[in-house]
């Protein structure tokens, strides 16, 4: 695909909140500084749109982008970071399932990993979190580009086995370096609209 315009449509922290209309929405999430943010500005040809917001006493919102008009993004703020307070995570926690539950243009949801590093507990509980509401979920393994060509297959392994990845859910090899992924990432959010 290939994207003429993104802009950020609202930060949301509650329903009210959520643009209105009809538009699908694929929603992105992964553990702080996964590369969640560089994950979505290759997607979208931006250097800069998406930046990071998952620092502690920053505002934890949901950030909408108007994909040319035909879909949005959906940005869930990263997880697992470990400075965060009870109450922050508490707060994080409601507002994620009230949209993750709730939302009926939610097509599907981008989980992202580190392809180096086996999957956290924190991983894990996001996957299953997302699959105990039959939410249709698409695994980037993403910075491909750290590891040599010949340990990918070997580490796409650990990463499906730990995170006990379902029949269906697609596993893509991505890297925000040399875009490598991105036509197959596109193709799997499309096939989801
Ligand atoms: P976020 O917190 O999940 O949004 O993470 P960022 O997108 O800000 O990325 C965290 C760090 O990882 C930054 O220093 C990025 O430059 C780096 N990074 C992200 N994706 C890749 C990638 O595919 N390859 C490499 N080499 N570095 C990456």
């Amino acid at each position: 695909m290939k994207v003429k315009n993104a802009e950020i449509v609202i930060s949301a922290v509650k329903p009210a909140q959520y643009p209105v209309g009809h538009l699908p929405e694929i929603a992105l999430a992964g553990r702080s500084n996964v590369g969640k943010s560089s994950f979505i500005n290759k997607m979208l040809n931006r250097k800069n749109l998406a930046r990071t917001s998952s620092k502690p006493g920053k505002t934890q919102t949901l950030n909408f982008y108007n994909i040319d008009d035909i879909l949005h993004f959906v940005d869930v703020p990263g997880y697992g970071y470990a400075r965060v307070s009870k109450t922050e995570r508490a707060a994080w926690g409601k507002m994620i399932e009230t949209y993750l539950t709730n939302r009926e243009q939610l097509k599907a949801v981008v989980l992202i990993v580190d392809v180096r590093h086996k999957p956290t507990q924190d991983d894990i509980m996001m996957y299953d979190f997302l699959k105990h509401f039959g939410l249709s979920v698409i695994i980037i393994a993403t910075k491909a580009d750290k590891i040599p060509k010949g340990k990918w297959q070997k580490h796409l392994k650990i990463v499906k086995e730990t995170l006990e990845l379902e029949e269906g859910d697609e596993m893509i090899l991505f890297s925000s370096e040399t875009a490598q992924g991105k036509d197959t990432a596109w193709n799997a959010i499309k096939s989801f609209l």
